[in-house]
């Protein structure tokens, strides 16, 4: 950036002006005695049970350096010292949402895919939708987008399908998904575009739904057999899903988080995080989870990735060394992979899962050995338990470093194994979207039956047995809002009142905090450096507008509002101030 003569040359500025992607200083490097950052007069809950409560934090070089009462950081205090006085505001850690996906709900927006738009579509409001984006999009080759629900077309008295969407479009080819994203629903034309066929063999992680006499796909693809269309399809491009992340990331420092887990990416995705990264943009330290298989999307370059390409994508708020895969399906279409078959005795059906025991053991060993997270989509209670005797195995294998594995959604446990999460040093990982009553989680858990929901969802039984349970939105199969799931954990009633009743045990608020800042901490190894504001530890603190143990839970814990956002000491959010030099500022962008 600088000329033969030591002039800079243009282009410096804006050099100047990108954030720096470490937060590590050289160790030698002098240091000034005082804070950069001061907050006081706060009603600060730390998380640690050495101090819970305290008033005032010094922050330096992005870590807390004091803490205490005003006095107790008075030493701290420097002529350059920004101090912020909450005025007697609530603050805590910053939150933590371990699983998610804001480019698979935002970046149909930014590509202009077709979105229906309504919560549970009627086949008829399915059909307008298509029709009405063919029309508008005369040359666009194919049609896709979201999302059709499956039990309204069973009210309706109708199959969906390939016939069905045929009456609707036969002559462009179309691929919709359904809500919970286990189901894609094609006409004849995207088939035959994707070379899909009666001698198409099924993947392993997913299969078609076909006519039982003839071989002939029905049209409706399940789990990873709908990447068979994606790739059929142009990839999703980097500008849209840079877009895409920016929206979800500006929402997500909104609304207090920190941390979280963006799952199943490509190198199109990281390449949209590196360059959010780089422009200062990234306000949430992300672990992204690369595809083990083509769950979703196809990922072209899944072993250039996992051998050592995902390495240069990482920073202080950027890491990809994890992977996902989708173990077992979903309850809609009875893919849950279950201790005990789906219908009692009268069936033989308990489900599928998508790698044989031992593909999964090896894997899990050989990504151990490279200190690769595993997080696996495990709806039932077969499909963790195999998960969990897979880790054990690889523990008992040699060169391991005892990775942190991650068992994704955690819908049915069996009771044995509550106990092994901290055994074998497995996070438990659970879905909020599934806490409360709802048309849409009443129509999807009917399934599973009485005796198997008694158990769904078991965040208590996981903590009481000592293993660490986090959460994850699961955005867009849930809302992206991690206050919905943090109000849930503690009443497990709707929010809004909508429908009656409760469903599963609920925990207190000081664990649901826990659950959504510590113990997330821990699932990304960060827990010696975050997730409580302790001395040492790097200053992610929010800002509330209510007192989280001092409002009535049931209604009030999901309207919290954040008015700050500090990551790493570094001003991120602020709600109050449109003239504040927060990266984001004003409330969180509304997104559904
Ligand atoms: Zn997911």
């Amino acid at each position: 950036m600088v000329d033969a003569d030591g002039r800079l040359l243009t282009g410096a500025r804006e050099v100047c002006e990108m954030r720096e992607l470490y937060e590590h200083r050289p160790s030698h490097r002098p240091r000034s005695a005082y804070a950069d950052l001061a907050l006081v007069n706060g009603r600060i809950y730390t998380g640690d049970p050495g101090l819970p409560w305290c008033s005032a934090l010094a922050v330096a070089g992005g870590r807390i350096v004091a803490r205490g009462e005003r006095g107790d950081i008075a030493h701290a205090l420097g002529a350059g010292t920004r101090l912020i006085d909450l005025g007697g505001r609530f603050a805590m850690p910053g939150l933590y949402d371990m699983h998610t996906h804001p480019d698979l709900a935002l970046a149909p927006r930014y590509a202009d895919d077709l979105d229906i738009g309504i919560v549970d579509p009627r086949p008829d409001e399915v059909r307008d939708a298509v029709l009405a984006y063919a029309a508008k999009h005369p040359d666009r080759e194919w049609i896709y987008g979201q999302y059709f629900v499956r039990y309204t077309f069973r009210q309706a008295g109708l199959v969906p399908g390939k016939a069905w969407l045929d009456t609707v479009m036969p002559d462009r080819p179309v691929a919709l998904l359904d809500r919970m994203w286990g189901t894609m629903m094609v006409n004849s034309l995207a088939l035959e575009r994707a070379g899909i066929t009666a001698a198409t063999p099924d993947p392993t992680n997913g299969y078609l739904e076909r006519d039982p006499v003839t071989g002939e796909p029905t049209g409706l693809l399940i789990d990873g057999a709908y990447a068979l269309i994606h790739a059929a399809m142009p990839p999703t491009p980097v500008p849209v899903l840079r877009a895409a992340y920016r929206d979800g990331i500006r929402y997500q420092s909104a609304r207090g988080v920190v941390a979280s887990k963006y799952v199943h990416v490509c190198e199109n995705r990281l390449q949209a995080l590196h360059a959010l990264d780089t422009a200062g943009e990234l306000t949430v330290r992300i672990e992204a989870a690369i595809s083990w298989q083509d769950d979703i999307f196809p990922v072209r370059r899944r072993w250039e990735l996992l051998t050592g390409e995902r390495h240069y994508y990482r920073s202080a708020r950027l890491n990809a060394n994890a992977v996902k895969f989708h173990f077992d399906g979903t309850v809609e279409p009875r893919s849950s992979y279950l201790i005990t078959p789906w219908d009692g005795a009268n069936s033989g059906w308990a489900g599928k899962i998508n790698l044989t025991p031992e593909h999964l053991a090896d894997m899990l060993w050989d990504m151990d050995r490279q200190g690769i997270r595993v997080i696996a989509h495990c709806t039932g209670d077969a499909a963790s338990d195999t998960f969990l005797d897979a880790v054990a195995e690889a523990r008992r294998r040699p060169g391991g470093l005892g990775v942190r594995h991650q068992c994704a959604h955690c819908t049915i446990l069996h009771g044995s194994n509550l106990r092994r999460f901290r055994e074998l040093g497995v996070t438990a990982e659970f879905s909020p979207v599934s806490w409360y009553p709802s048309r849409f989680v009443s129509g999807a858990r009917s399934g599973y039956g009485p005796e198997r929901l008694s158990r769904a969802y078991n965040v208590k039984g996981v903590l009481e047995a000592g293993g660490v349970a986090v959460i994850g939105t699961d955005w867009p199969v849930s809302p992206l809002d991690p206050w919905i799931a943090l109000e849930t954990l503690v009443t497990r009633a709707n929010p809004w009142g909508e429908m009656e009743g409760r469903f599963g045990e609920p925990i207190s608020v000081e664990q649901a905090i826990g659950v959504m800042t510590r113990n997330g901490a821990w699932s990304m190894d960060m827990e010696h450096r975050a997730g409580s504001l302790e001395i040492g530890k790097s200053a992610d603190v929010i800002v509330l507008d209510r007192d989280l143990f001092a409002i009535e839970p049931q209604g009030n814990i999901h309207a919290t509002r954040v008015d700050l956002t500090f990551i790493a000491g570094e001003l991120v959010h602020d709600r109050l101030n449109a003239e504040s030099d927060a990266v984001w500022q004003g409330e969180a962008p509304k997104l559904w």
